[in-house]
């Protein structure tokens, strides 16, 4: 066929196909071998990014070589490398190379993911591997369910869909939701999307510890009670964003389980240390909850996007998401034959199992454990070298590879904004640098430097050299403030 022909079918032959892939799979496989060496940061104004990309609709091909160039050589740049090993803010996204073949695969085969009739495989291998996480958390698999969702957001989205349905029906106008001041935004997000009213959220304070405080997260619930209103679900944290904090998980579900709540516990940062020793003994209690969030793609190293609900009992989602439309009549498979269009939100689902059991398998769980093992231990030596020096103090200790310090020498009078300022500053310059990607978070007012170490190819050594580098630039700061008192 001759090139407009194969154009207009979209079409591309099959010497092209196999040199463009093959062309991508070196481009990607030369991203594994040398990210190390780049910088993890870019920053770009929307002025350049807009100068760079902005042009008209293209109305004429384009030969496919001079876009993939394109795209390789301007757009991959100008994105931050968030599997880079100095990568610390934020929650990286360390992923792997089976899974980035295996989303290949899934997204090449264009495989829909929604019903058992269109793939009964693809339906199976995700009851699969949601059987494997529901024995991994001590749910029970012979009622257990869940489904894989894009992330973390619309797995929290779909638990509190479901647990509205489940405890609250149809009226749900006096229903009252609890959560931490640490609790994830995401959960915010999900219930004003489902019509919650300010006035319906307890954002209830946490201790020292960052934990929710039990004894006002009690009262609420009884002054509620008595004011009429209708307590229907405590959201507990298991591993905060900000500082890896599990929240008492059995002291909640008891709460729960006396006062007819549903809990649901959001472990899309912290599930996943379920599988290392010290987080399974932190994580006790999490086979209580009646919905559970993880996300495989940040601490189970998947390449993004998947999120992953998992539930008591699978009925209550489709108790919840099932409405049958006449032109998916047919399609209607048995009672056991799931069809997880009527377990979420989506009907049109890529097949995100596939990456996560074609990871699982090639590595084996034991190599999942030993990463994740790895990564804890990581952030505690990090803490073991922050507390032997003479100018960081630590924010909040290393739990569940997250760690907070800040800049602080002994000896030295400064005052909050200068402190403030000081460790501000330290961040914005290793930034600048496109040294490391370490940015600041607030806890308890104060600003303060945090290390999210769940990258099991970040060695002690690159923490190291991005203290040192910290440490420099703490000293250039603290010289710029001292000035000011001369
Ligand atoms: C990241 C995160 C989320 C949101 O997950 P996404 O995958 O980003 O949508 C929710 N809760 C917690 C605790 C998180 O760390």
């Amino acid at each position: 066929m001759i090139r407009d022909d194969l154009n207009s079918k979209l079409k591309l032959s099959k010497e092209e196909m196999q040199q463009y892939g093959y062309k991508i799979i070196d481009h990607i496989v030369d991203h594994f071998e040398t990210q190390n060496s780049k910088k993890p940061v870019t920053i770009a104004s929307r002025e350049e990014m807009d100068s760079l990309l902005t042009e008209q609709i293209p109305d004429q091909p384009t030969p496919a070589n001079e876009v993939l160039d394109f795209v390789m050589n301007q757009i991959i740049p100008n994105s931050t490398i968030v599997s880079h090993p100095k990568s610390y803010s934020f929650v990286p996204g360390p992923s792997n190379y089976i899974s980035v073949m295996a989303d290949t695969i899934a997204t090449g085969f264009n495989i829909f993911s929604g019903g058992w009739a269109a793939s009964p495989a693809a339906a199976e291998l995700e009851i699969v591997v949601m059987n494997w996480l529901l024995m991994v958390f001590g749910f029970p698999t012979k009622n257990g369910g869940g489904i894989f969702t894009s992330g973390g957001s619309m797995a929290n989205l779909t638990a509190l869909v479901t647990a509205r349905r489940i405890k609250c029906g149809d009226d749900f106008s006096k229903a009252i939701i609890y959560l931490s001041d640490q609790a994830h935004s995401s959960n915010i997000k999900a219930i004003k999307v489902i019509g919650f009213k300010k006035e319906q959220i307890r954002i209830i304070p946490t201790d020292i510890e960052f934990k929710i405080s039990l004894n006002k997260l009690k009262n609420i619930i009884a002054r509620d009670r008595l004011e009429g209103l209708q307590p229907f679900c405590i959201i507990a944290s298991a591993g905060t964003t900000n500082t890896g904090t599990v929240d008492p998980l059995h002291e909640i579900a008891n709460i729960c389980q006396e006062e007819n709540l549903w809990m649901h516990v959001d472990g899309a940062y912290g599930g996943a240390a379920i599988l290392a020793n010290n987080g399974k003994k932190l994580l006790k209690g999490i086979e209580r909850a009646d919905s559970l969030t993880v996300d495989p793609h940040k601490w189970f190293f998947q390449p993004y996007e998947i999120g992953c609900l998992l539930v008591k009992d699978h009925r209550w989602l489709s108790n919840t998401f099932s409405e049958k439309p006449e032109y998916l009549r047919d399609i209607e498979g048995n009672e056991s034959e799931i069809n997880f269009y009527d377990h979420g939100i989506q009907l049109t689902r890529r097949f995100r199992a596939l990456k996560f059991y074609m990871s699982l398998k090639t590595f084996g769980l034991k190599s999942f454990k030993k990463a994740i093992q790895y990564t804890i231990d990581l952030a505690e030596q990090t803490e073991a070298i922050l507390r032997k020096s003479t100018c960081w103090e630590i924010t909040s200790p290393a739990t569940l590879a997250i760690i907070n310090f800040r800049y602080h020498p002994i000896g030295k009078y400064l005052s909050e904004e200068e402190l403030d300022h000081i460790n501000q500053n330290i961040s914005k310059k290793i930034v600048e640098a496109g040294e490391a990607l370490l940015v600041t978070t607030v806890l308890q007012g104060q600003i303060t430097l945090r290390m999210c170490l769940i990258n099991p190819r970040t060695t002690i050594e690159d923490i190291k050299n991005t203290l040192i580098q910290c440490e420099i630039y703490g000293k250039e700061e603290l010289v710029m403030t001292q000035k000011k008192y001369n």
